[in-house]
């Protein structure tokens, strides 16, 4: 048996069992392996079988006998049976639905075994007992609990690991490890083979910990060496040199009907420095909705025309890439420049032909052409902007000044893939190949620093972490289910002074599964029960682009009173009537994710309300809720996130490709910086990593597996 053997050639598996592994996404006996225990639990006792009593939770040695496997012929139940005698006495084991155990049990053999002491009328019985094979003297009584799915109980995961985990140690005299020796040993990191042991079957809880603090820190070292690996290479490439005037950006920024935050000021510095270093700028801008990373990003667009450059900005969705059009024409009105939208169904000039003031919708052909003859200075869209169409250099042509795209800006950078975000930074100039444009990128999403520090890791970081002045606060309330009236009369409240809201719901339909509040089921109650007289609409991620724009613009004309829509889509809508928003189901979202949400609030000048509902009754929910009141900013509600978070929430690998256990090394600061400056040391010493052939080898296959994506 190998690490990469397929699971299936090595197991006994029911069909039901192969669909639970692959929805799992458990292929191979490594994958198996590096199925972690989401937690321990504690063994009884351990006791001899004269003196344990019924109601006892005990753990029993003893040798095994008269094992058997039945099957009840009306449920169809499978029952395995045993006997275990350890010399004082004897007991009944009898184990329901897992006939497995028959399997990997023999007769005779010495187990240990653990449960709580059943009394039935044919004398004391373990009913599923959890089953340790135990090879060590002295032992904390750890039982490893794995997540479980339909068809793999945690109790099959531990069974079939442990026997795994022997085979492999068996006939692989040496696991290569990924973490070279003399890290190991600085930190004091079991080797990979110690750890796979004690992470499955500890003998004390400090084995557990030390196991997984190292595959942590495996895991946030691959990241680092990957990022770092990344930066060290653009370092080495050349971009366009930007000049600065200071006059002319003052003169720029002074048209602008605000001052600076210093925040934004802070901004501006780090970003003038980097564009004129020679080597192409990298630099990610974090950001709560509103503190104005728009003006930023004009401010880096502006140098870069005036050295007659282009700029490309893409932002995720159609709605907010006509919001920065908008706000860029009004930025740059009075400064001449040209600015496009291109989308799948919107291609729009700034300034029409007719008026200086004024946009105008035209031709996708002519867009694009001006895009490529350099007649658009700067081109704002969505995806589109990635397609093969749209080229920043005109080929063959001398008519026009030829300009380069030097600058691309990322606006709510997650949300588009790694490729993507390449894709648009490889349209630099086609005569061009060695000179790669700035990159700056964007996110509103508030994550704690040490993510950030890792999944970021190729970026420089700057932090807007200062709203513009005279903000209001937004009233955040937590309404109990027995409130719902209440809030829903303040709405009314609100609406009757003209005011809009919006409701947000964690899922767009009702599911069979989830009974979760959602935008149909919302829309029917709110707008034919609870407010039928007002002019209600939904919005969600589903419906066609053009239904989403027009209903936005509806919305911000005023046209809807309430509207009704999931989380994902409007992040950063701009309606300054809104004053009021309902989040339903607020258990189900981070409180840095509500935080966002509420922030679509943020911009009315008149005094913003949030009205968390929740159907969660317990008292982590509320304490968690309670959070949103009392932090200043996303940022510290992003790290009580992390911080609070429970095992088993996965979001970590969903939304960043962290795991479980790595999620956990975030926690600490310190072996986050460890694990980075580590990473740079290895690189340093040769950045093809040519003293550490598992790493590269691991580095390049998970690169390959990003292209493929
Ligand atoms: P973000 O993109 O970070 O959500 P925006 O750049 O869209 O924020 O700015 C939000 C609003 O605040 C806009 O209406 C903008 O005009 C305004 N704004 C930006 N910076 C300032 C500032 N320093 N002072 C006052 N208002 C500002
Ligand atoms: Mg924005």
């Amino acid at each position: 048996m190998r690490l990469n053997s397929i699971l299936t050639n090595e197991l006994r598996l029911t069909e039901y069992q192969k669909g639970a592994l692959k929805k799992l996404d458990l292929n191979t006996i490594k994958d198996l392996l590096w199925y972690f225990p989401a937690r321990y639990e504690q063994a009884g006792e351990l006791k001899t079988i004269a003196d344990a009593q019924p109601g006892e939770k005990v753990s029993l040695s003893g040798k095994i006998s008269n094992l058997k496997l039945e099957k009840t012929w009306r449920k169809k139940m499978n029952i395995a049976r045993a006997t275990l005698n350890d010399g004082t006495g004897i007991i009944k084991l009898v184990w329901f639905h897992q006939p497995f155990i028959a399997n990997i049990l023999k007769e005779r053999e010495t187990i240990t075994v653990s449960g709580k002491i059943q009394s039935g009328k044919n004398g004391p019985y373990l009913a599923n007992p959890q089953l340790l094979k135990l090879n060590f003297d002295s032992w904390d009584g750890l039982m490893p609990v794995y997540p479980e799915t339909r068809g793999l109980s945690s109790r099959w995961f531990n069974f079939t690991i442990k026997k795994i985990l022997k085979k492999i140690l068996d006939e692989n005299k040496n696991l290569p490890d990924l973490i070279p020796e003399k890290i190991l040993q600085t930190y004091k990191l079991p080797s990979l083979k110690n750890a796979l042991v004690y992470i499955h079957t500890p003998k004390e809880t400090k084995n557990a910990e030390a196991a997984r603090k190292r595959f942590a820190f495996e895991e946030i070292f691959l990241v680092q060496i990957s990022r770092i690996k990344k930066r060290l290479a653009l370092e080495k490439q050349a971009s366009f040199p930007v000049k600065i005037k200071k006059d002319e950006l003052n003169n720029f920024t002074k048209n602008f009907s605000f001052k600076l935050t210093e925040a934004q000021k802070r901004a501006v510095e780090y970003i003038l420095a980097d564009m004129q270093k020679g080597s192409p700028m990298a630099r990610l801008m974090e950001g709560d909705v509103g503190s104005g990373k728009t003006a930023v990003a004009a401010i880096a667009s502006f140098l870069i025309l005036k050295n007659g450059y282009q700029v490309a900005y893409m932002a995720p969705t159609e709605i907010l890439a006509k919001q920065l059009f908008e706000s860029f024409c009004d930025y740059f009105a009075k400064s001449g420049a040209k600015i496009g939208l291109l989308t799948s169904s919107i291609c729009r000039k700034f300034p029409s032909k007719i008026s200086y003031q004024e946009t105008a919708d035209i031709s996708k052909a002519k867009l694009l052409k001006w895009i490529s003859e350099g007649e658009i200075d700067i081109i704002i869209g969505t995806h589109s902007l990635i397609q093969d169409r749209v080229k920043f250099s005109a080929k063959d042509k001398i008519i026009y000044q030829e300009k380069k795209l030097a600058l691309v800006i990322i606006d709510e950078q997650h949300r588009f893939g790694i490729n993507q975000r390449a894709a648009l930074i490889n349209k630099k100039n086609e005569t061009d190949q060695n000179i790669f444009p700035h990159f700056l990128s964007m996110t509103a999403t508030p994550i704690p620093r040490t993510l950030a520090l890792t999944i970021y890791g190729d970026l420089d970081l700057v932090l807007l972490d200062e709203m513009p002045p005279g903000r209001k606060k937004i009233i955040t309330e937590i309404v109990p289910p027995d409130k719902r009236e209440t809030a829903y009369e303040k709405i009314r409240e609100e609406i009757k002074k003209g005011r809009q809201a919006y409701v947000v719901c964690p899922r767009i339909a009702a599911s069979e599964t989830l009974e979760l509040r959602n935008v149909e089921e919302e829309y029917e109650k709110l707008s034919k029960k609870i407010f039928p007289e007002y002019k209600i609409e939904m919005l969600h991620g589903k419906m066609p682009a053009k239904d989403k724009e027009e209903i936005m613009q509806k919305f911000k004309n005023g046209e809807i009173d309430i509207l009704i829509s999931t989380s994902v889509i409007e992040v950063g809508v701009d309606v300054p009537n809104a004053t009021t928003i309902i989040i339903e189901g607020a258990d189900r979202f981070g409180l840095a994710q509500l935080h966002q949400m509420r922030g679509r609030v943020l911009r009315s000048i008149h005094q913003p309300h949030c009205f968390i509902f929740t159907e969660s009754k317990t008292k982590k929910t509320a304490e968690r809720l309670k959070a949103l009141g009392q932090a200043k900013n996303g940022f510290e509600l992003a790290e009580y996130d992390l911080q609070f978070r429970g095992p088993g929430e996965l979001s970590g690998k969903k939304q960043w490709g962290i795991s479980d256990v790595g999620m956990e090394a975030l926690k600490n600061i310190k072996m986050v910086e460890a694990a980075r400056q580590e990473a740079r040391n290895i690189l340093q010493e040769n950045s093809e990593l040519k003293n550490y052939p598992l790493l590269k080898e691991k580095i390049e296959q998970e690169n390959s597996d990003i292209h493929m994506e």
